[in-house]
């Protein structure tokens, strides 16, 4: 079968690999629509924390199953699915406490082990999740994202007629404010440096949206907010100065998500005296843990517009261009192998 390979930092290769081997509790998807995430450009560039090269990457996905392994109950040949790339022991301390995502055994589908930009993976039944008629692969494939927004909203707490800033208007920024706006938030501001984000931004309903390169965030953010500040902050630039600037802009109480990945070697300055004296709460929030359910059920009654995201679709030759940064006005980019 073909994949594309990165072989090391932005080294990229289509080849002729085996197609995987199928273990008794294994189900072998032929992929049909997988996103290339914000972690993948990181991987490309080498300023990922957890990849290990060579890999095949690729971790939000959907597609058809070809075929069960032995021990596989509820998964039959032909369903539509998506899959959880994150494979976990069931075993240790972590996975045995309700916390899977630290799993001591944990695998990533497209991290550390064979991912999607690729036309088939073999993947333990228990990640597999099947998918209503009325969902599209390519909205599918975005189920995994939309279930780590899940889990991020989950730790930071939601509260009805809250302020927010979210800092940074990609794909992941655009579904905060989608969930943001429907959940009751006002006055919604974000932030963003590209042109194209900001208009994103506006349609999709953003209160106020701002340059940072240009506008005095946080003037804006006080003079929208009645001089308090916002009490919801979410990082998504991967940007350490809108990590730092989270805190200047929060109000007393306020709230702020981490939810970016920033650089193994990222290094903030903040004065830690306004966290003591607005008494915030900075909240991190990794991976998607028991939320891909929920992210199903969002897609299949269209609470989050998936398709007003979508730019463009390649195939396994068009990666490289995308994670070049070639292409403008990419919002989010699917892999159609
Ligand atoms: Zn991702
Ligand atoms: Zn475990």
């Amino acid at each position: 079968m073909h994949a594309t390979i990165l072989l090391a930092p932005r080294i990229l290769e289509i080849r002729e690999i085996e197609k995987p081997q199928l273990g008794d509790e294994d189900v072998l998807i032929r992929v049909r629509a997988c996103g290339i995430c914000g972690s993948d450009y990181h991987a490309y560039e080498g300023v990922h924390p957890r990849i290990k090269y060579p890999i095949v990457l690729g971790h939000e996905f959907s597609g058809v199953v070809e075929k069960v392994g032995s021990s596989v109950k509820l998964i039959r040949e032909g369903d539509r699915v998506v899959v959880d790339p994150n494979i976990t022991c069931g075993k240790c301390f972590y996975c045995r406490s309700g916390r899977r995502h630290f799993c001591e055994e944990l695998q990533s589908v497209g991290i550390n082990r064979q991912g999607a930009y690729a036309e088939y993976v073999a993947i333990p039944e228990s990640v597999v999740y099947k998918i209503p008629d009325n969902i599209s692969f390519e909205e599918a494939c975005l189920t995994e994202p939309l279930a780590c927004i899940i889990h991020g909203l989950d730790e930071i707490g939601i509260k009805v007629g809250e302020s927010a800033v979210i800092l940074g208007a990609g794909f992941i920024g655009l579904i905060f404010l989608q969930l943001l706006k429907r959940i009751g938030y006002s006055p919604i501001i974000v932030s963003e440096i590209d042109d194209f984000r900001r208009s994103k931004a506006k349609e999709l309903g953003a209160d106020e949206v701002i340059d940072p390169t240009v506008d005095n965030v946080k003037d804006v953010v006080l003079s929208m907010t009645d001089g308090k500040g916002a009490d919801l902050v979410i990082e998504c630039t991967g940007d350490v100065k809108a990590f730092e600037q989270s805190l200047e802009i929060s109000a007393p109480t306020g709230r702020i998500l981490e939810f970016s990945v920033m650089p193994p070697n990222a290094i903030a300055k903040i004065k830690p005296v306004a966290i003591y004296k607005k008494e915030l709460r900075i909240v991190g929030s990794f991976t998607n843990p028991y939320t891909m359910r929920r992210s199903i059920k969002l897609i299949g009654r269209h609470i989050v517009d998936l398709s007003k995201l979508i730019s463009i679709k390649v195939n396994l030759n068009g990666i490289r261009d995308i994670l070049e940064r070639k292409v403008p006005n990419v919002i989010k980019a699917l892999v159609i192998p």
